[in-house]
């Protein structure tokens, strides 16, 4: 019988920090997946949702405005800080974060204990004009 490790983050209790990561690479079957949801074709899907990514082959989900980190994933609720599409997530949204501990949620809770606010949300601005995933 396996012993599981424990975990040191909580993402119920955090903004999605990595839902605003401006490359969140997909994958062709997480594209049909994304098709299937929403009952449509799946190059429908690939343009409304993704947009080139670092290179010409790779697709990345497109971004919405979000006040707290500048851009977030288009599928993320950005009041309730929820997926909407939690059934249908990509692959790589279902793998992170890959080890015990969130780099962000530590820092996240270290500013909220520090500052005595349990709910700040500590900001951590993606770079403006990031030519590299800007295939709107
Ligand atoms: S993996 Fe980390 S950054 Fe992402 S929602 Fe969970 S705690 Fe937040
Ligand atoms: S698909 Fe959902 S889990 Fe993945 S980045 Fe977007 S909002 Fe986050």
């Amino acid at each position: 019988m396996g012993t599981s490790l424990p975990i040191f983050y909580d993402c119920l209790n955090c903004p999605s920090y990595c839902c605003t990561y401006p490359r969140i690479p997909v994958t062709q079957r997480d594209i049909a997946r994304l098709a299937r949801h929403f009952k449509i074709d799946e190059d429908v899907a690939e343009r409304r949702f993704t947009k080139r990514g670092y290179d010409k082959r790779e697709r990345v989900l497109r971004h919405q405005k979000d006040e707290h980190f500048g851009t977030a994933c288009r599928f993320l609720d950005t009041e309730t800080r929820l997926c909407t599409i939690h059934g249908s997530r990509p692959t790589i949204c279902r793998s992170h974060p890959t080890s015990s501990n969130c780099g962000y949620y530590t820092f996240l809770m270290a500013e909220r204990r520090d500052q005595g606010d349990p709910e700040m949300i500590v900001r951590a601005y993606n770079l403006p004009g990031d030519t590299r995933v800007s295939g709107d």
